[in-house]
C-alpha cells in the first residue's frame, strides 16, 4: 500500500486516505508492521472522514515494530497535534461535541524535547476558545477548535 507521508515536528507520519483506512481496518499492517489499537480507534477514524480538520495519522514506533496513532487538527493549512474530545464547559456544563486540545501528553510521544516544545508553541498560537453555549472561556481545558454539530458524538 502506497501511503503518503509527511514530516511534522521532525517525525515521519503516514497519512492514509479514506480508502486506505478501510483496507487497514481489514488488514492492519503496513510493511508487515502492525497498527496497534486500530479496533479501538475505528469509530474515531470514521468520524474524521466527516471533518477535513480532523485527521488520524500513524508513526512507526521502532523498538516495537508497530505504529502509533496521532490525532492532528488541520487548520490554516498546518497540522497541529491535538487530542479530539468532547469538552464539557465548566461554566454551563454543556458539551462542545467535538473539540481539540493541544494539552494532552500523548500528542507529543516519541518527539525530542526540542521538537515537543516547538510543537506546543505552534499550537498555543491559537487562542483558547469560548463556549458557544454561554460565552465563557474554557479554563479546565485549552480548546483550539470545536464543532457544534450533534451528528457525531465522540
Ligand atoms: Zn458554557
Amino acid at each position: 500500500m502506497d501511503i503518503k507521508t509527511i514530516t511534522l515536528d521532525g517525525q515521519v507520519l503516514f497519512c492514509p486516505t479514506k480508502k486506505q483506512w478501510e483496507q487497514l481496518f481489514k488488514n492492519p499492517y503496513i510493511e508487515s508492521k502492525e497498527i496497534a489499537l486500530i479496533d479501538f480507534m475505528k469509530s474515531r477514524i470514521e468520524m474524521s472522514f466527516l471533518y477535513p480538520e480532523v485527521n488520524y495519522f500513524l508513526a512507526e514506533y521502532t523498538p516495537k515494530n508497530k505504529f502509533h496513532f496521532y490525532s492532528l487538527l488541520k487548520i490554516n493549512n498546518e497540522f497541529i497535534r491535538v487530542h479530539f474530545e468532547n469538552v464539557i464547559c465548566e461554566n454551563c456544563n454543556k458539551r462542545a461535541y467535538i473539540s481539540a486540545t493541544p494539552s494532552t501528553k500523548d500528542s507529543y510521544i516519541l518527539l525530542s524535547p526540542e521538537e515537543k516544545t516547538k510543537a506546543k508553541e505552534k499550537a498555543l498560537k491559537y487562542p483558547n476558545l469560548i463556549c458557544k453555549h454561554c460565552g465563557e472561556q474554557y479554563h479546565r481545558r485549552y480548546t483550539i477548535w470545536q464543532t457544534y454539530e450533534l451528528k457525531n458524538l465522540l
